[in-house]
């Protein structure tokens, strides 16, 4: 319910702003009660009136490290709660006990806070666990037996697929459809005491086999498997399906509104008939919770499927879950992505009602919006040669270090000055050399004057090669009197102006330079793996000279390498004596030639 106190222009208007605004108007759940903490109708009736406004929920389920489209989901059920007087509840939906894991429980609580939210709303934690509502799950399903609502199956899954008919033909009846109310107690009472094995029966709800929608011909609600669950141990052999403990988690917790990606709106038909069986049985209060159905984040490079996301990671394609090319927010945590990025990300990509592709420049926009503004800028050379000064033994003398200096952050004038020293031998880009420049090419070569931004003009005056023909090194003559922000600096005019560290104060840093993992715009959308998408060339390590302020880095600070873009210390690799960038996106616009 903490929604950041962002300073933001208003948030746009969406279809679930406009959703819980009229709800608000109405008060369509002024008159809820709350028990404190969930529970069923009579708990929340003996409580008091409900003190948050709407109730809203995140429910991943602990099964892997959350991505992109997750904080997408987290903003808008964290930031709708903050932003209409709510509350959002951090949800475990752990009803699959086999895929769980405590590691994946604390990466997701991480995540969250470190998105910059939390489940603390005046003093109460609202951090729930689905399996926390096993018993009052396997209640709703006895009930719903007795009212003649539910009823074990033991066809074959085989026979079961077959029976439910598809999109043009209506499901057959199953032999047990007919079952008395006391068998199928029995029956299920036996399920429940391990008495069946693993698949012998489901319990299903007994809705209506012709139904058009598929969901409604009478769905599983349970069903067997031994297996140990992270929470609860062996306590259960017996789980609830997703579709029949979703509603009752919202139920119990006095959701209002249940937000989730489209997948789920033919489930919707299923959701209500259970939520309105279970208060016509007096289990649950009125007015129930609502499901509504959002777009999910398609992210155009990335891939957002956990159990995909996990592939990578369990066959070494990438270093972990926070390998920085990883859209998982633990990887883009480490790639230098900020909270407050992908918050504005979020902002920006808005809800909808219909799947569409978000180009990944969207995501990049909203970082360097964010860091622009904000960080300090330095000077590095990615791909060093050495620069040789040959005049300045006799211009400056021998062993001369001028100091120059520039702005930390031109956007931000508190910021004030870094220096850095200028002498004999200095680093730039291979790049900025060429003995044969292209049309239009206005940096090193012979004859041709540049300046060394913040530094002193020099007209270039050859390089020396390898027997490859590689440069190894090139010279230079500086011109005096025109070092940056003295008096008539200005007065040699220049075309190019390129950027450097001096060879004897320059730190050396190893950068890690990150492409896009996948090769393709949309990735895993063919019936090509999507193994065979992935990048070959999405890291590029380099041996990398960087201004000599940069050997204080802290992990995790953030940096615009001048006309490289920005890139952070490594949380992981960087410390003291290994300085290690990884670089986050590029600039904007790429230097002028
Ligand atoms: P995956 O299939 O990758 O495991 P999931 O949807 O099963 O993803 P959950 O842990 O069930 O993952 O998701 C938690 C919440 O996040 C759900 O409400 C889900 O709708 C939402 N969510 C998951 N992926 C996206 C996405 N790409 N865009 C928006 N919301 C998403
Ligand atoms: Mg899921």
């Amino acid at each position: 319910m903490t929604s950041p106190a962002d300073k933001e222009p208003p948030k746009p208007s969406n279809f679930l702003r406009q959703v819980i605004e009229k709800d608000l108007e109405q008060g369509t759940y002024a008159q809820r009660m709350w028990g404190g903490s969930p529970g069923d109708a009579a708990h929340h009736q003996a409580g008091r009136s409900d003190p948050a406004r709407i109730r809203t929920r995140f429910p991943p389920e602990p099964n892997g490290y959350l991505h992109v489209g997750h904080a997408k989901s987290i903003c808008l059920n964290f930031g709708l709660a903050g932003d209409y007087g709510g509350v959002c509840h951090m949800r475990f939906d752990d009803t699959n006990p086999e895929k769980e894991d405590q590691e994946f429980v604390d990466g997701i609580l991480d995540a969250v806070k470190w998105l910059g939210f939390g489940w603390d709303a005046n003093g109460t934690e609202h951090l729930y666990h689905a399996s926390d509502y096993f018993d009052f799950m396997y209640r709703a399903a006895e009930y719903l037996i007795e009212a003649g609502l539910a009823y074990v199956d033991e066809q074959s899954p085989e026979d079961m697929r077959h029976n439910r008919g598809d999109f043009s033909k209506p499901g057959t009846d199953s032999p047990f459809r007919s079952r008395s109310i006391d068998e199928n107690l029995t029956r299920f009472r036996e399920m429940r005491d391990g008495k069946l094995a693993d698949g012998a029966a489901v319990l299903r709800a007994r809705i209506d086999m012709a139904s058009p929608n598929i969901n409604m011909r009478d769905p599983a609600i349970y069903r067997i498997r031994r297996a140990t669950h992270h929470r609860t141990g062996d306590k259960w052999c017996i789980y609830p399906m997703y579709t029949y403990a979703h509603p009752i988690e919202d139920a119990l917790e006095n959701i209002t509104h249940s937000l989730c990606t489209l997948e789920f709106e033919d489930q919707r038909p299923f959701y209500d008939w259970l939520l309105d069986r279970l208060s016509e049985g007096g289990l649950i209060n009125k007015p129930h919770p609502r499901q509504y159905e959002f777009a999910r984040l398609n992210l155009t490079y990335v891939i957002t499927s956990k159990r995909k996301l996990k592939q990578l990671v369990d066959e070494g394609h990438v270093s972990g879950w926070d390998d920085p090319r990883m859209n998982t927010i633990v990887g883009l945590r480490r790639r230098g992505y900020t909270p407050e990025s992908l918050r504005l990300f979020a902002e920006r990509i808005g809800v909808t009602k219909s799947d569409s592709w978000i180009d990944y420049s969207t995501l990049e926009g909203a970082l360097r919006d964010d860091l622009d503004p904000k960080v300090a800028r330095a000077m590095a050379v990615l791909e060093p040669v050495k620069l040789v000064i040959t005049n300045w033994d006799a211009l400056m003398g021998a062993g001369f270090q001028d100091v120059c200096s520039a702005p930390i952050n031109p956007r931000d004038p508190a910021s004030g000055k870094r220096e850095f020293k200028f002498g004999k031998e200095l680093w730039i880009e291979k790049t900025d050399y060429e003995e044969a420049p292209p049309k239009g090419y206005n940096r090193l070569f012979p004859g041709n004057k540049v300046r060394l931004k913040y530094g002193h003009v020099i007209t270039c005056t050859g390089a020396t090669k390898d027997a490859a023909g590689n440069v190894t090194e090139v010279q230079a003559e500086l011109i005096p009197d025109t070092k940056s922000g003295t008096p008539g600096s200005d007065a040699v005019k220049v075309k190019g102006v390129i950027t450097w560290v001096g060879a004897a104060d320059a730190v050396q840093a190893e950068v890690r330079l990150y492409d896009r993992l996948f090769a393709v715009a949309q990735p895993d959308t063919t019936d090509k793996d999507f193994l065979e998408e992935i990048n070959p060339d999405s890291l590029k390590v380099v041996t990398a000279y960087v201004e000599p302020a940069l050997a204080q880095a802290k992990a995790d600070d953030r940096f615009q390498f001048e006309r490289h873009g920005y890139f952070v210390a490594d949380r992981k690799n960087h410390g003291v004596g290994h300085v290690v960038f990884n670089k986050i996106t590029g600039m904007k616009d790429s230097f002028a030639k």
